[in-house]
């Protein structure tokens, strides 16, 4: 909010992006004009029409929105105050676990109560004060597989007593993570589940292919590399079978080599261009005329250059999860803090100027967890910057 003035108003002219980068060429510095936000688009939580009107934004300005999965009211206010500095949209996400951690590890999770009343916690919290930080905000969960689909169940039933309450569903959007299943099956579960999603205006994000690598106690690590690539038609048989649900909206998270967590180079291979392929065999079986039909997102992208991020921009991708990063810089917050302080923080008396100095505004926790929040939020800042992200709410 206090960086609010860096939003230029009308068609904002953001200099310094690298827009219209080719994968193999150099990076060039231009400028790009960024359409007016929709009217639609409000600070605050954003759900359905505007929901949708804020991605086509993102797929026509070339820009990727960051996603977070976030674990307590921290995270929560680094996401909302790095949004504010970069003058962007932001994704506050939950995973089942960071919904259960929010609700407490000790509280009882029979029928995943806990992951429910934590992650539905979280998203009335976000609610609450998204709108201080004057920015467009995406409530959204993350990986959801079958054996999950109680925490899911129990996040829809909030949604629809939301939506007959106020008239729009308590998150944005949900994903469903069906990719180990065969895609007949995948795509079936998916199609239901957004039969019924669609009459409460949520959007789903289903995933296709696997991201390699680990996340929340899920293991890909050891999955066959050609599973890590999605094919055009499989994204075209999604497209198809979606596409007739009635208002129903969807992204589709394609595996083009991408895996959680940070490796060392050159065990994966991102290919970014599956992505572009796949928007031209399914433009070509449109015929439309719409280059990029699909959304895709981009997860497991930590460590990623922004070259190939670019590139998957330019595919119409338009979120991509930013998780193993933003778990490292807010340990690195805590961590600098103890260095700095760590003589002050030995003992709740005594300090290097006198043993009798008490260290109460040190080790007050509020110290040590801002500093996690302030590394976390300038993380988020550098990742909109690869993201393209960066004064994009032109016309506010
Ligand atoms: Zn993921």
């Amino acid at each position: 909010m206090l960086c609010f003035q860096l939003v230029v108003a009308s068609a904002a002219v953001v200099s310094g992006l690298n827009v219209g980068a080719a994968r193999s060429g150099p990076i060039t510095m231009q400028t790009k004009t960024i359409t007016p936000m929709p009217a639609t688009v409000k600070p605050g939580v954003v759900t359905g029409q505007a929901l949708w009107d804020l991605l086509q934004h993102a797929k026509e300005n070339e820009y990727a929105i960051p996603a977070v999965n976030v674990v307590s009211s921290c995270s929560i206010s680094s996401c909302l105050e790095a949004a504010a500095k970069y003058g962007g949209p932001m994704i506050i996400q939950f995973s089942r676990g960071g919904g259960q951690f929010i609700a407490g590890k000790t509280a009882n999770n029979d029928n995943d109560a806990a992951c429910i009343a934590g992650s539905v916690a979280g998203a009335l919290h976000v609610r609450q004060v998204a709108e201080l930080y004057g920015v467009p905000v995406i409530l959204h969960t993350d990986h959801c597989q079958r054996s999950w689909l109680p925490w899911f169940d129990g996040l829809m039933e909030a949604n629809e007593k939301y939506f007959a309450a106020n008239g729009e569903p308590l998150f944005s959007s949900h994903m469903l993570d069906l990719s180990e299943e065969p895609l007949e099956e995948n795509v079936g579960t998916c199609k239901e589940y957004l039969e019924r999603m669609s009459k409460v205006d949520l959007l789903l994000e289903m995933e296709l292919g696997v991201t390699g690598g680990e996340e929340d106690g899920v293991d890909n690590s050891d999955v066959d590399s050609s599973r890590l690539y999605t094919q055009p038609e499989e994204v075209w048989e999604v497209y198809q079978q979606l596409s007739t649900v009635p208002n129903g909206r969807f992204t589709v998270a394609a595996a083009f080599g991408n895996v959680h967590g940070v490796y060392a180079p050159g065990n994966v291979e991102l290919k970014p261009e599956i992505l572009h392929n796949t928007q031209k065999f399914i433009a070509e079986k449109l015929g439309g005329g719409d280059a990029k039909p699909t959304l895709f997102v981009f997860h497991g992208g930590s460590g990623s250059s922004r070259e190939d991020i670019r590139y998957a921009i330019k595919a119409g991708t338009i979120k991509m999860n930013i998780d193993t990063d933003t778990q490292w810089a807010f340990w690195d917050g805590i961590r600098a803090y103890e260095a700095k302080y760590h003589d002050y923080l030995q003992g709740q008396i005594g300090t290097p100027e006198g043993e009798l100095k008490p260290n109460k505004k040190y080790y007050d926790p509020r110290m040590s967890l801002r500093s996690g929040e302030e590394f976390m939020a300038k993380r988020l800042c550098e990742a909109a910057e690869d993201l393209n992200c960066v004064n994009v709410l032109s016309g506010w």
